[in-house]
């Protein structure tokens, strides 16, 4: 759905929340991540807080502010003003340009998130292009979740592939097939997360079974697409040797192996972002996991001849 404040724009812009130059985690190479808003699963662990809700936010910081109001001369839209409690949006103008927040000195005004084209994505693309490509590296579509709006992302995926550039799909696989086997057309690689084997203890975490995940992870071993599966391991969650037997059953039982299979340590990285989001760090008790822990996962992996790794 279209409009002012959802994921994609009249305009036909994305709501982006991040754009990674140089990104060395996300595939091969050096690459240029995209990380796009709006995810259909709520993992409690997630890094990645502000690319969870499908609305942008705006972020204003009293403390930060200098009163300055360069903010209310850049609006076009007159839809910020200084008020006793500092500066304030009338949510009824604002379109969410973000030009406010580019322009205020001290950072005290943020956006969780940006609109843009294709077209605007390709400019900085095609500009880093001759550096992504030397490295070996490309392009990465992440999230939040890159297929809830897949028509954006294949247009950004085509422009990609015009230009000549390798193209990673970052996702969470709970979306239908027909468009994991569109986006696998369009891509060189998916980065395909695989949480946990137990559907009630995925949808106990994440919010959403994995009947569907585990499906489209079926389905893209038998397409012409290379596939890294990336598992967060987390202590009080799926670090165990049950799961690890589950999870390297099921992949050894695909039609065609894994290039990679990554065990991610949880940490605890991510809490900033919460506060800045003015939410509660989750305290569920993960626990970072033990390095013995991840070493007998490791080997179980490797006793079932899988290509296996700590981290990325
Ligand atoms: S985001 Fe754009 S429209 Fe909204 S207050 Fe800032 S400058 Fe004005
Ligand atoms: S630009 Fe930033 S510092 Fe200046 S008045 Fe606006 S919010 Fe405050």
């Amino acid at each position: 759905m279209k409009g002012k404040h959802a994921l994609v724009n009249e305009q036909n812009q994305r709501l982006v929340f991040d754009i990674r130059k140089f990104s060395i985690h996300d595939g091969p190479g050096i690459r240029m991540t995209i990380f796009m808003k709006g995810c259909p699963l709520h993992c409690s662990w997630c890094h990645n807080p502000e690319g969870i809700s499908s609305h942008p936010e705006k972020y204003y910081d009293k403390a930060k502010c200098i009163g300055c109001l360069d903010c209310l001369d850049i609006c076009a839209k007159h839809a910020t003003s200084m008020t006793s409690k500092g500066i304030v949006t009338d949510d009824e103008l604002c379109v969410l340009c973000g030009e406010c927040a580019d322009v205020c000195p001290p950072m005290a005004t943020e956006m969780s998130a940006k609109y843009y084209s294709v077209a605007q994505i390709m400019d900085l693309v095609v500009r880093e292009k001759p550096f992504l490509q030397q490295s070996g590296g490309g392009i990465t579509v992440s999230g939040g979740e890159p297929l809830i709006e897949p028509e954006f992302t294949f247009d950004l995926l085509d422009a990609c592939g015009k230009t000549g550039i390798h193209r990673a799909v970052d996702t969470s696989g709970f979306v239908k097939k027909e468009v994991i086997m569109e986006a696998a057309e369009r891509a060189e690689l998916f980065l395909y997360d695989l949480k946990m084997m137990d559907s009630a203890l995925h949808r106990r975490w994440t919010g959403v079974p994995n009947e569907m995940i585990l499906s489209n992870l079926r389905l893209i071993a038998t397409l012409n697409v290379d596939l890294n599966i990336r598992i967060p391991v987390i202590g009080g969650v799926n670090a165990t040797v049950e799961n690890a037997v589950a999870s390297a059953v099921f992949i050894a039982g695909l039609e065609k192996k894994p290039l990679s299979i990554q065990l991610l340590p949880y940490h605890i990285a991510g809490s900033a972002k919460y506060e800045k989001l003015g939410r509660l760090i989750p305290d569920h008790g993960f626990q970072v996991p033990e390095v013995n822990d991840l070493e007998l996962i490791k080997e179980v992996f490797e006793s079932y001849g899988l290509p296996v790794m700590v981290g990325h």
